[in-house]
């Protein structure tokens, strides 16, 4: 019989971004269930993620940093450690869009958007990759990246390249990391029900032309992304590498 164990999370010590609401609020609730200590790091008060955690006893803690300049790692980092010793997975779900002709767009939107959606990504998994390389016992890191990383999509330039560039970041840090036991992989959430598509799903129009296209016929939530989430975290993705993992209602399928 599967052991299914393989799944667990038990003993393990996440690190989320963005974890105070959406998906990594998902996320974050869905490693607890299996087992993980949580860390969310966030701008705001994760209170809410906390709450939900706490419904089942399980454990979190937050760290509050604003991650659009790399100077907070160092201390994210080192507070990380402290809260439950060995940080084993990173999860880079923090992430903003601004949604504008690319006639329009100024350098400052554009340096907003490609330092939280990618800039910081890459120095996040600098910064635990460096531990995992020295004492040699592996680590798992998701990247959150986006349809965006397979297609163009429209009023969201700086959007798009960082997604774009996430897929393609995962990929190379896997050709570097693998030999060294640390699985690099990303997810690829189709259109979800966050703050992040807030805009879109007011917009009647554009809310009926996405959900027309979705093979599934409704919006992802939160704990859809959760199964996958656990799965690349888990010692049953032990052999999965660089790969972007679509959970997008088979929106890539048409
Ligand atoms: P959201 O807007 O609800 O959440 C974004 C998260 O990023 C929040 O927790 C926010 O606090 C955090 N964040 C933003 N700027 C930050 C900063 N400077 N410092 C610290 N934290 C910051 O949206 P979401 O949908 O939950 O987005 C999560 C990730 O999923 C993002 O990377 C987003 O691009 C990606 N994504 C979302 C969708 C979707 O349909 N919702 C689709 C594809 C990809």
């Amino acid at each position: 019989m599967t052991n299914l164990n393989m799944f667990s999370l038990e003993g393990r010590t996440a690190l989320i971004t963005g974890a105070n609401t959406g998906l990594g609020q998902g996320i974050s609730v869905a490693y607890a269930k299996a087992g993980a200590n949580v860390i969310g790091v966030a701008r705001r008060s994760c209170q809410e993620t906390a709450e939900k955690i706490a419904a089942f006893d399980g454990s979190f803690k937050e760290i509050i940093a604003d991650l659009s300049d790399t100077s907070v790692i160092p201390q994210i980092v080192e507070e990380a450690e402290k809260a439950f010793g060995r940080v084993d997975i990173l999860v880079n779900n923090a992430g903003i869009i601004k949604r504008c002709d690319a006639a329009d767009v100024t350098e400052e939107d554009w340096d907003a958007v490609i330092n939280i959606n990618e800039k910081m990504v890459f120095f996040l998994c600098q910064a635990f990759a460096k531990g995992w390389l020295a004492d040699q016992k592996g680590g798992k890191i998701i990247n959150i990246a986006s349809m965006l990383s397979y297609q163009g999509g429209i009023r969201v330039p700086a959007y798009t390249s960082s997604k774009s560039a996430i897929m393609g970041l995962t990929r190379e840090l896997a050709n570097e990391w693998a030999r060294h036991n640390i699985n690099v992989n990303a997810i690829a959430p189709g259109y979800m029900e966050t703050n992040n598509t807030q805009n879109l799903r007011s917009d009647e129009q554009r809310s009926e032309e996405i959900l027309s296209r979705i093979p599934a016929g409704r919006w992802g939530t939160p704990e859809d992304i959760a199964g996958a989430a656990i799965f690349l975290a888990s010692d049953a993705a032990a052999y999965v590498h660089g790969f972007t993992l679509a959970v997008d209602g088979g929106w890539l399928a048409r």
